[in-house]
């Protein structure tokens, strides 16, 4: 029997009893089974029956149904079932970071604080649902009364990545929730598994049958493209890749629909000459190495000043040779597989092109297991700046560095890209740190330390990391729509 050792007591959850939260088990496969993998071994952990563009259709119909009843139902009752939601969400913590870390391979340190933080977003969007955005005035002609009141936009489809699959599932259907909008949700292929333990507690928590409805599907092309042509689809929120996110925004533009993308990203991780080098090191550590990389706001490049590249580069290498990777069953794992093989190879692809190139591995790296998808973590010097490695999303623990000397070349290096989701300034001058902040044309800017993820802040892209923001009050307001009363008379 497959077991995973949680917690500091070392709570062992065994496979079947994280599959139960998935109400899976029993299910039968009609010919359409969808295999969901162990990245860490490449074991088949269970098979799903799979769902096509006509299981799509029907959840939009359902949800077409279920959309005047819940739009209706009083904000307190669905806050209130949301943080139902939010309480169930943390008492199955155990079960559920077990089932991350089996579908998706992350440690099981990661897994937990994705837990942790997924619950928030029904927590914080419980809280907002009762604050309803309007405004009531008198026109300024005097000759009429405004009213404005947000009105949910209708059904949402919501599309999401693997490398989060419970906090990227949780920060769209809370607020669509909240909203008053009735959900379809197509989760990746590789990781519905906590997708559908995170619909079954909703329900338990008491969404009424038909509000959220989750399609598993390994045809996501034609299963999105027949949400999208859905008569009552009105909103697209889809996170993942920006190159399938610029295809769904093509097909949106023919029914016009509402669409919210958070993108990939290639965070640029600056380095001034005053940083202190320990709290960048952390910091660093941070933002390139949780989920072994694979996160939009992963640091992709390291842009460190000339004077402090040899001791930022020692520091960094002592903390990448103390890493243990292995699998997310032993507690010791800093840093699980990538999520295929087809990932690592790619990115050792992309790590030759540069040796080749003139740069230099400046660490040693560690022993990893045979088996699965594992790749040890990097650090490269002297790595070319228009090298993929630098250019391209790299989403692995690879961690390439390019020195500059002229406070100049900084923006400029920082802004090459087309993306613009999240970057980090480490500076012993707060004054210059904000300055730099501001020119980087990143929707989100840590500065001073590794992390911006934060359910409370607006979390989104600039240029072609995305449209809109999720997260904080925008969140909500992604599944609203305003609507103008111009009454006379009043
Ligand atoms: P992906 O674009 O391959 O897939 C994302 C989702 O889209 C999955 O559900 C997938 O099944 C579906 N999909 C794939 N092809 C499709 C098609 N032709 N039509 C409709 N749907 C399709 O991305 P991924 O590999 O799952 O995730 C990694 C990417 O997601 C990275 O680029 C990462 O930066 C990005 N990401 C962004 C954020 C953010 O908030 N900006 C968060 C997490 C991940």
């Amino acid at each position: 029997m497959s077991t995973i050792p949680l917690a500091a007591a070392d709570t062992l959850v065994r496979l079947d009893d994280a599959l139960a939260l998935t109400g899976a088990r029993g299910r039968s496969v009609a010919g359409r089974g969808i295999d969901v993998v162990d990245p860490a071994t490449g074991a088949v952990l269970t098979t799903l029956p799979g769902d096509d563009a006509d299981d799509a259709r029907r959840a939009a119909d359902a949800a077409a149904a279920a959309l005047p009843g819940w739009a209706a139902t009083p904000p307190r009752t669905r806050s209130e079932i949301l943080a139902t939601a939010h309480r169930l969400m943390l008492d199955r913590a155990d079960g559920l970071t077990a089932l991350v870390s089996w579908e998706s391979g992350k440690s099981r340190a990661d897994a937990r604080a994705e837990i942790t933080y997924a619950a928030e977003f029904l927590r914080w969007f419980a809280e907002e649902a009762v604050r309803p955005e309007g405004h009531f005035g008198t026109a300024p002609d005097g000759l009429s009364t405004t009213v404005v009141t947000a009105q949910p936009v209708g059904v949402a489809a919501l599309v999401t990545p693997w490398n989060f699959p419970a906090a990227m599932v949780t920060r769209k259907i809370a607020p669509a929730l909240a909203a008053g909008c009735t959900a379809v949700l197509k989760p990746a292929a590789e990781t519905p598994l906590t997708a559908l333990a995170i619909e079954g507690l909703l329900g338990e928590a008491g969404v009424p049958d038909g509000v959220l409805q989750v399609v598993v599907t390994s045809a996501a092309g034609p299963v999105v493209a027949t949400l999208l042509d859905h008569p009552a689809v009105r909103k697209l929120s889809f996170t993942g890749s920006t190159g399938v996110g610029r295809l769904l925004l093509r097909h949106a533009a023919d029914r016009v629909v509402n669409c919210s993308m958070e993108l990939g990203g290639n965070a640029p991780f600056v380095v001034c000459a005053d940083a202190d080098i320990e709290s960048a090191v952390v910091g660093a550590v941070a933002a390139k190495l949780r989920n072994a990389g694979q996160a939009c706001t992963a640091a992709n490049r390291f842009l460190v000043h000339a004077d402090v590249a040899d001791e930022f580069t020692d520091a960094l290498v002592r903390e990448f040779d103390a890493l243990s990777v292995g699998p997310p069953s032993d507690p010791a794992t800093d840093l699980g597989p990538l999520i295929d093989r087809r990932a690592v190879e790619r990115i050792q692809e992309r790590v030759d092109d540069v040796l080749e190139r003139g740069a230099v591995l400046a660490n040693r790296p560690v022993p990893v297991p045979q088996a699965g998808s594992y790749l040890a973590p990097m650090i490269l010097r002297d790595v070319p700046e228009d090298s993929a490695l630098v250019v391209k999303e790299t989403f692995g623990p690879v961690a390439p560095i390019v020195t500059w000397r002229e406070p100049d070349d900084i923006v400029r290096l920082a802004n090459s890209t087309e993306y613009g989701l999240a970057g980090y300034v480490f500076s012993g001058d707060t004054a210059q740190a904000l300055r730099l902040g501001r020119a980087m044309r990143c929707g989100m800017v840590g500065i001073n330390r590794g992390v911006v993820s934060d359910p409370a802040a607006p979390f989104g892209g600039m240029r072609q990391s995305g449209l809109g923001r999720e997260g904080a009050r925008d969140g909500i307001r992604a599944f609203q729509e305003s609507q103008f009363l111009s009454v006379a008379g009043l």
